[in-house]
């Protein structure tokens, strides 16, 4: 109910507009009211609507539509259990951040910070950004909800949308998922191990067999010494050099190890190797961190090569490429140490590592092998189990169906239906079409006796069930 003041002002304005509706001169009226002015306003309108617009996605983002929905869930489901079950708690954090935060954790020089980050000027003028990455945001997240007054370690998994302003290609968008893994607050090579065998077996529980490959970059110190020997290389090779490398050589010169251009994997062959300018305490805590990798039976390569090419990371170093001739190139994540963010960030000093996957790559080759196996005639393996259709038959037990349906839900079972069907027929044609084995049928006589009709699809025999007894009785189909 509009207040007493509304009402007043409502009719001043009305009054106000007749007004001015009287003060309108005649040669005004007139214009206004052309005919040619509103043929063309006419057609013009016409015009709009036959032009169909159309709107797309932006270039290097997608929708997650059905089609890969269950490849999604299924992906989620195992993360958390696999994340859950090795003490991880779950967070989020908002994915729009200051810039700055991104610009001096993952540092100037760098791919991610200098060409790929969606920056803008929010409305009062600050710089902010949508997340390149999860790190730089937990550590802040640490720091901001004093998570250092927590037990520590704190263990902590997400998953979510990254943005980077990237060349699309395949298995590269500018929108990309990952999930992830952090241990903030242990300096022990046991929580790098123990990161590595949640990365590794999260993908083998997917079906996903990797290999890891890993290297420890030492501390600062180790590699400000090695940095001095490894720029005096490159100066003495720089004619050799692809032209990114060549200016690459003063600003981010360890990203020339892992360069994919044939001219400069040419060079860093005779690189020296990080490996040799790690300081004794460097060496001794890598070979720690192999060495539960081996108690594990987690299989590794060392690659002197691989460097990450952001700024916060210490020591260990790693990335998971799939074992399998078709994705071997594709990483499918990576992580490492980074005992030095947390107080970069304004935080107490604080060790820390952890891991991203990348999911967007984990679904293709989910994807691919379940169409290979479509190709190759075999159902996937979720077609294989029985499912059940719920189908109504007139107004009442169209009325009953939600009460049931939850009723179901609530006993842990999904069943598939259309409730905006009436027909039985149309509805039997959804039940062939999505390969239901059984199905649920209720008319109004079931509804006035309290049963429901369990039809097996394959058979046609058909058994009358009582509406206590369904949810054992499909359950029972369901674990067939
Ligand atoms: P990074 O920390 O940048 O190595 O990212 C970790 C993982 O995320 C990578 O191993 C990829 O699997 C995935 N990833 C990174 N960037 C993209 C991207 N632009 N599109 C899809 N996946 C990505």
């Amino acid at each position: 109910m509009p207040s007493k003041s509304t009402k007043t002002t409502a009719k001043k304005t009305k009054t106000t507009k007749t007004t001015n509706k009287s003060k309108v001169s005649p040669k005004t009226t007139i214009k206004s009211a052309s005919t040619s002015t509103v043929k063309k306003e006419v057609k013009k309108s016409v015009e709009k609507k036959d032009k169909k617009i159309t709107y797309n996605t932006l270039r290097g983002m997608r929708d997650i539509t059905p089609k890969n929905g269950v490849i999604w869930q299924n992906v989620y489901s195992v993360i958390r259990n696999v994340s859950n079950s090795y003490g991880f708690s779950y967070v989020e954090t908002p994915i729009l951040e200051q810039a700055n935060l991104f610009i001096r954790s993952i540092g100037k020089g760098t791919d991610v910070v200098d060409k790929e980050m969606y920056l803008f000027e929010d409305k009062d003028g600050s710089k902010v950004c949508l997340r390149p990455e999860m790190t730089a945001s937990m550590a802040r997240s640490y720091i901001e909800n004093g998570m250092q007054a927590l037990p520590q370690p704190v263990k902590v998994w997400y998953h979510g949308q990254m943005f980077r302003h990237d060349r699309p290609q395949a298995g590269r968008f500018r929108q990309f998922y990952q999930s992830g893994c952090e241990t903030i607050g242990d300096s022990g090579p046991v929580v790098d191990a123990e990161l590595i065998s949640v990365a590794y077996n999260t993908l083998r529980d997917l079906g996903i067999d990797t290999v890891v490959n890993i290297n420890s970059i030492g501390t600062l110190e180790d590699r400000q010494n090695y940095i001095v020997e490894l720029v005096g290389y490159l100066r003495s090779k720089r004619s050799y050099l692809s032209e990114e490398s060549k200016k690459r050589i003063n600003k981010n010169p360890l990203r020339i190890l892992d360069s994919k251009e044939k001219e400069d994997i040419e060079v860093m062959e005779e690189a020296p190797q990080i490996l040799d300018w790690l300081s004794p305490e460097s060496k001794k805590f890598f070979t720690d961190v192999l060495e539960y990798l081996d108690e594990a039976e987690i299989p590794y390569v060392l690659n002197s090569k691989l460097v990450r090419g952001l700024d916060y990371y210490s020591n260990t170093v790693f990335e998971l490429y799939a074992d399998d001739e078709e994705f071997s190139n594709l990483a499918l994540g990576g992580g490492g140490r980074y005992d030095g963010l947390i107080e970069q960030l304004g935080g107490q000093p604080t060790p820390a590592a952890g891991f991203s996957l990348g999911l967007d790559r984990v679904v293709m080759i989910l994807r691919k092998r379940q169409e290979k196996l479509e190709r190759e005639g075999q159902k996937p393996v979720e077609e294989k189990k029985n499912k059940v259709f719920f189908a109504q038959l007139g107004i009442q037990a169209n009325k009953k169906s939600l009460y049931i349906l939850e009723f179901l839900r609530r006993e842990g079972i999904t069943v598939y239906h259309n409730l905006a069907k009436s027909s039985l027929k149309a509805q039997m044609e959804m039940a062939n079409k999505i390969g239901a084995t059984h199905t649920l049928i209720l008319g109004q006589k079931e509804v006035q006796d309290g049963s429901i009709l369990v039809r097996n699809m394959d058979s046609g025999i058909q058994e009358v069930v009582d509406q206590k007894k369904i949810a054992n009785f499909v359950k029972k189909i369901l674990q067939a």
